[in-house]
């Protein structure tokens, strides 16, 4: 059994064939084109496919199914992306139109989803069946899956975690609203305010290490507060807490089992996700009376998009 995982994004198209163990046989991926015309693109995933078929000896009979990861909202059941920004897609009937090259049960789903869903078929969430998946990336994405499935809301517009409020006329967000959780947890909120400490505390370690990587990054505070900068550990604490206060909420709503952190800033490993720990078992409802919730650094990394679109064709999930 084979299947074919696509992972579509602002820059790149990403595919991956496998077998039903998740096991990535072949990639490969193609630039995504500028203002990404429908029905080309379709065509160049098609393509794409059939050179990850190539690669790996394999026919098109030989495959079960093709999974496709899209930022957006996405009406997996129809099989149309509703609306995604990011790729400049409304309301195409992506499936139809792709069978049309390849003629293969085909499933598409929200990125952050999928990420989600590959990683308790794949990943660290393995065994888990209720589990939310938190991206720190340029934006706050999220996955949750309930009892082995994913939980995507009416229309598959549901579960944007990364919008809901913490803060009344806060900072705005790149959604339009002001106060959203994505506006104070991304990486990109981090690098504000990281600017920020910098400016009230010129003395602060965290200029020379900007000075040495050309730039403010994420890693800039977590770096000085490794070297025990104070203004460091005060911007990555706030940060930390910033974050917490967003999974706490959803451990409130949902308590899953377990909270998978990924995107650009979990690569800051045990030394973040230990303090989001202790904040997420200090704070949620009901403390240590009620079940415990793990918080780990999700492990599919730059596969998890491609890998969760790959679950989804599994008979299970599909
Ligand atoms: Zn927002």
């Amino acid at each position: 059994m084979y299947y074919i995982g696509i992972d579509i994004g602002g820059m790149s198209i990403k595919g991956g064939l496998t077998d039903e163990t998740g096991k990535i046989l072949v990639k490969d991926s193609i630039t995504t084109k500028p203002d990404n015309p429908y029905p080309e693109t379709v065509k160049d995933i098609a393509e794409l496919c059939d050179k990850l078929m190539q690669k790996a000896g394999i026919d098109a009979s030989k495959l079960s199914g093709v999974g496709m990861g899209i930022p957006g909202t996405i009406n997996s059941k129809k099989g149309v992306i509703t609306y995604s920004n990011n790729i400049k897609f409304e309301n195409v009937p992506i499936v139809k139109e792709f069978r049309k090259h390849l003629d293969v049960p085909t499933y598409i789903g929200n990125d952050a989803n999928c990420a989600a869903l590959g990683e308790v078929v794949f990943g660290q969430g393995k065994g888990y069946k209720d589990a939310i998946l938190i991206t720190l990336g340029t934006g706050v994405g999220s996955g949750i899956i309930i009892d082995g499935n994913i939980f995507e809301g009416k229309d598959g517009a549901g579960a944007e975690a990364g919008h809901m409020g913490i803060q009344i006329n806060g900072e705005r967000c790149t959604c339009g609203k002001k106060g959203c959780w994505e506006a104070y947890a991304s990486a990109a909120a981090l690098v504000r305010q990281t600017k920020r400490a910098m400016q009230k505390h010129p003395q602060s370690l965290m200029h020379q290490i900007a000075a040495e990587n050309g730039k403010v990054s994420g890693r800039t505070a977590f770096k000085a507060a490794r070297e025990n900068d104070k203004a460091g550990i005060s911007v990555v604490n706030k940060y930390v807490k910033y974050v917490s206060e967003g999974l706490i909420s959803l451990v409130n709503i949902f308590r899953p089992e377990i909270l998978l952190i990924g995107g650009g800033v979990s690569n800051e490993g045990e030394y973040f996700i230990k303090k989001l720990q202790r904040q997420v078992s200090m704070y949620s409802y009901g403390g240590k009376r009620n079940p415990y919730v793990k918080v780990v650094k999700a492990s599919l990394l730059n596969d998890a998009g491609l890998l969760g679109a790959v679950a989804l064709c599994l008979p299970k999930n599909a």
